[in-house]
């Protein structure tokens, strides 16, 4: 039993998009047992990007009890359907990575393998036709409907955002801090974190730290040295440019991904603003190039200076390492593609709560932590590599590398599994479900050699019946959905609880 101690002195290093989400959780519910302040310095100010997220942000806002109106207009959202890809099997070629599932399964065989089966006797109908979310997105139409039937995230301000939970976290008991951190004091004989000495020698002791210091990591990295696996080989690009733009159209529900002969841009539409920028390979393409072409693409008038931003892609080798966590960037970065980031945070904070260490951090807790935010990791990383590696342009050399490097054998066999037999698996509670794979897989220019033979079980009529009857479905809750922009407008007035 755990005797009655003062308060886990808890310490965030940071207050960026990771910070204020680690201090507003667990403010939220870890509030009484610990004593939770967090360190920031305007000087040095927050990466200012990061603003396209996937489904699981409902759930992170919904254990922080928030309102979802309430949060879209502080934060300026609007509802996410998913991904457009463009150019990324070859130029001119678009397909649609949407949330939510595709057509209906059986429980031996996904969705692909009755459309597969379907292609053969005549029916032509694309596979988009059976995801209802993309298919709202197509005709930017958004309602909420019953039992969550349209799956969705959010594109937001992620500055708003942070300042969204500062106040939540400081409600909740979290005190704040401004200055710099000049120095990481260790304990002598332990060799853990003692405190932050912040500029003019103001001490910050804890028990445990979480260092959200972003690419810095000064306490995981900087004092603790846990190591980082550099991942730079299967996810080249190394640069990003952003820059904010008015709204110059109705803001749609999905993000654009525009590759290009060195990477790829991104628009991300929020109420108020668009989000771009461009992920560049800076060994071919130079920033001022990539700037000039970043300017030449987009729309409406720009409302900040350029945001430069060179990354390496890779993980901390030790996500958790002696009495400190590494929560955002500080933890690794593998590439802004299907928005992963905000979201590897929110896992990683869940388990901090999980695993709050009663007094001294035990080191099987740290093996447990980092095992599980490593699959997580991994899992993903082979997801973002699948978008390269398969694909039929070779039209730059930045193509012609991708194309032809190197795999993790993890994803080699996903490929030619889904090639020779039209199957996905989903292990380990991974992130990205076999929806995901499938469209990802067949968008870049994937079609399995064979599929279930339980599809030819249904007769012609049968198979028609199902096929169609799934096509009208999705085309008349589309049909009946409002239009986007309008929806978000009257939902933030209204501010109905969610
Ligand atoms: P930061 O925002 O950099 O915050 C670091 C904090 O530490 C700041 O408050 C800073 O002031 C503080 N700090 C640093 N040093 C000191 C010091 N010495 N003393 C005191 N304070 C200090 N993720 C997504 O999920 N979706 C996206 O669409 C997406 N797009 C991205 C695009 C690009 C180009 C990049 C690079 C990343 C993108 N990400 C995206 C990732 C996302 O931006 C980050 O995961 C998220 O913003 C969290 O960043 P952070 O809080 O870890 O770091």
């Amino acid at each position: 039993m755990n005797k009655a101690a003062s308060p886990l002195r808890v310490v965030v290093a940071g207050g960026g998009t990771a910070g204020w989400m680690t201090a507003a959780a667990l403010a939220h519910t870890l509030g009484p047992v610990i004593e939770l302040t967090l360190v920031e310095s305007d000087a040095i100010g927050t990466i200012g990007v990061g603003e396209s997220t996937i489904p699981p942000m409902q759930l992170f806002n919904r254990l922080l009890g928030i309102n979802e109106a309430e949060f879209m207009r502080a934060t300026q959202a609007t509802f996410k359907l998913g991904i457009m890809f463009e150019n990324w099997r070859d130029v001119g070629h678009k397909y649609f990575h949407s949330f939510g599932t595709t057509g209906k399964d059986h429980w031996s065989a996904g969705f692909q393998h009755f459309w597969m089966h379907g292609l053969t006797q005549g029916h032509e109908h694309p596979y988009d036709d059976y995801a209802l979310e993309l298919q709202a997105a197509m005709q930017s139409r958004f309602a909420h409907l019953p039992d969550d039937r349209l799956n969705y995230a959010y594109q937001l301000d992620s500055a708003l955002y942070a300042r969204f939970l500062r106040q939540r976290a400081e409600a909740g008991g979290a005190t704040r801090i401004e200055g710099r951190i000049a120095q990481v004091e260790l304990n002598g004989e332990s060799g853990d974190i003692a405190a932050l000495v912040l500029d003019g020698d103001r001490r910050i002791e804890g028990d445990l730290f979480i260092d959200c210091t972003g690419f810095r990591a000064l306490l995981i990295e900087g004092a603790l040295h846990a190591g980082f696996d550099d991942w730079s080989h299967w996810r080249p690009c190394d640069s990003a440019i952003a820059i904010q733009t008015s709204s110059v159209r109705p803001a749609v529900p999905y993000t654009r991904a525009i590759a290009h002969d060195a990477g790829w841009q991104w628009r991300i539409p929020l109420q108020h603003r668009q989000g771009n920028g461009i992920v560049y390979c800076s060994r071919y393409l130079s920033q001022e190039a990539a700037q000039e072409r970043l300017f030449a693409t987009i729309e409406g008038d720009k409302l900040v200076k350029p945001n430069i931003i060179k990354y390496q892609t890779g993980v901390r080798r030790r996500q958790w390492h002696r009495n400190c966590v590494a929560v955002g960037l500080s933890g690794g970065f593998m590439e802004p593609l299907e928005s992963t980031s905000i979201h590897l945070i929110q896992r990683a904070v869940l388990r901090i709560c999980r695993m709050l260490p009663a007094g001294r951090v035990s080191e099987r807790d740290i093996a447990e932590f980092n095992e599980q935010q490593f699959t997580d990791m991994e899992q993903i990383r082979d997801f973002l590599i699948l978008h390269y590696k398969v694909t039929d342009r070779r039209d730059s050399p930045f193509w012609r590398h991708v194309a032809s490097m190197a795999i993790p054998d993890s994803l080699a066999h996903k490929i030619e599994l889904f090639r020779e037999t039209g199957r996905v698996f989903r292990k380990n509670e991974e992130l990205f479900v076999e929806n995901s794979w499938v469209q990802v897989m067949m968008g870049q220019g994937i079609m399995p050699q064979s599929w279930h033979p339980v599809a030819a079980k249904l007769r012609p009529g049968e198979l028609t019946a199902f096929l169609s009857g799934l096509r009208d479905s999705v085309a008349r809750t589309v049909a009946g959905l409002p239009d986007h922009h309008a929806y978000v407008s009257r939902y933030c007035a209204a501010a109905e609880p969610r």
